[in-house]
């Protein structure tokens, strides 16, 4: 038995199950990433993380637990995981994006529930994902209906606890949020054993914040009309963003945008002059959903940005950095996230600024509105995104998918024809 399986098998994991995971994954990452042309070197890094994604990192988190550190999963971009590190503990993303997972969640949940939610609960229950396995307590929160009854299918399984997100933005909810924040420090300072202090979460602030001025810097160097990377190998350091050790990941980010930012002075770009360059906005995706940046970018047209959870709602606003009590960092955390725009919240315009703003930000030619199936929140404000789309005079596709291969070849057409609409403009 190899390192792997033996840390699996000590995970209690369904072995059988997860080799034909292991089986089709290398497949899938080589089909859509290595046959790509003109590739950065810095992308070796992230070759490496998804090539060995249920080995390297897992191991290390449980050489943490093995020095009495705890590991904590999340599955949205509202928990702050600065309040998790500072009780010296790991904040893991959790968040399933493939179809491989689903069939797990639907023993348990509606068909009709979003497939992110069906796949997070399938890859704990069929015991077919490491990180689901090791980490000690799961964080919920209350965004969607989905996910609130998800928690307590999870808790009977394993620790969960929920934090309450408001769902509008009036001043006594970014008050309510930093009392939810309060309470979170309380419980994870309970589970650990470990004061969350000034000093420490000063440091965490700055961690996290690190993390989110080197995505911010990787996504600047996309504004750039030579384009030194795709948006394919973009998307995929967002979704790494979520799970890897935030200092090295920093690091190794920092390092590849030494090499963009230098190609963008040499004029190097992996797409010809004149290609279409998309922006997607809409509802996260998720470890290993590639799916429409693979679609997108086979056929003649090239992603710039993302407005979503994996893409600037996850970096977009630093936490203020001056604090000194931990009251104060409290509220300062609660501010700024409570500035992300997610449709859970009602009304939910500073969306439709942000989706303006990046369009000329990225000097977008056109929006993909995309929204996970059975996803109500997102499928309904694509309302409002899209005709505010079509009052700026921006061209915008909606579509509607899950992760199944299924619609693809569809999916091809319609994305086809939206490029040929916009070469044609
Ligand atoms: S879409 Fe909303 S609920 Fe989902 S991760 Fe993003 S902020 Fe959280
Ligand atoms: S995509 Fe929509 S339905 Fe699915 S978890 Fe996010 S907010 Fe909930």
């Amino acid at each position: 038995m190899d390192n792997n399986h033996k840390m699996w098998s000590d995970l209690g994991m369904n072995l059988e199950l997860h080799d034909q995971l292991c089986e089709v994954l290398p497949q899938a990452f080589g089909d859509v990433f290595l046959s790509q042309e003109n590739r950065p070197e810095g992308m070796d890094y992230y070759n490496m993380v998804v090539a060995d994604i249920h080995g390297i990192r897992p191991a290390e988190l449980i050489e943490h637990q093995n020095k009495g550190g705890k590991v904590f999963g999340t599955f949205c971009v509202y928990v702050p995981d600065e309040v998790i590190f500072a009780a010296d503990a790991i904040a893991t993303g959790l968040c399933g994006g493939s179809q491989f997972w689903v069939p797990g969640g639907e023993k348990v949940l509606p068909t009709n529930t979003c497939p992110l939610i069906k796949a997070s609960v399938g890859a704990r229950l069929d015991r077919t994902c490491p990180f689901f396995r090791i980490a000690d307590m799961y964080i919920g929160e209350t965004t969607c209906d989905g996910k609130k009854k998800a928690w307590e299918i999870l808790s009977e399984d394993v620790p969960v606890y929920v934090m309450d997100l408001p769902q509008m933005k009036r001043a006594k909810d970014v008050k309510a949020w930093a009392e939810e924040i309060e309470a979170l420090k309380e419980k994870v300072e309970e589970f650990t054993g470990n004061k969350v202090t000034a000093e420490k979460l000063a440091e965490s602030i700055k961690l996290i914040n690190n993390k989110r001025k080197a995505l911010e810097r990787l996504y600047n160097c996309r504004k750039s009309d030579n384009l030194p990377i795709s948006g394919t190998d973009a998307l995929v350091i967002s979704q790494i963003a979520f799970y890897d050790d935030p200092a090295r990941f920093t690091q190794m980010t920092n390092k590849l945008c030494d090499e963009l930012e230098q190609r963008i002075q040499d004029g190097v770009s992996v797409v010809p002059a004149g290609t279409k360059r998309i922006m997607l906005t809409g509802t996260p995706l998720a470890i290993p959903n590639w799916k429409l940046h693979n679609i997108v970018e086979t056929s003649g047209g090239v992603i710039v940005c993302e407005e979503m959870c994996t893409g600037t709602r996850y970096f977009e606003n630093q936490v203020d950095e001056t604090k000194e009590t931990v009251e104060e960092q409290i509220k300062a955390i609660a501010e700024r996230y409570m500035k992300i725009n997610c449709a859970c919240f009602t009304p939910n315009s500073g969306r439709i600024d942000d989706i303006l703003r990046l369009a000329k930000e990225y000097k977008v030619d056109g929006i993909i509105d995309v929204n996970l199936k059975f996803c109500n929140l997102y499928d309904t404000e694509g309302y409002f995104v899209e005709r505010a789309m079509k009052e700026a005079g921006i061209p915008v596709l909606g579509i509607e998918t899950d992760y199944t291969d299924s619609d693809a070849s569809q999916l091809r057409t319609r994305v086809g024809a939206f490029i040929e609409m916009l070469n044609n403009r």
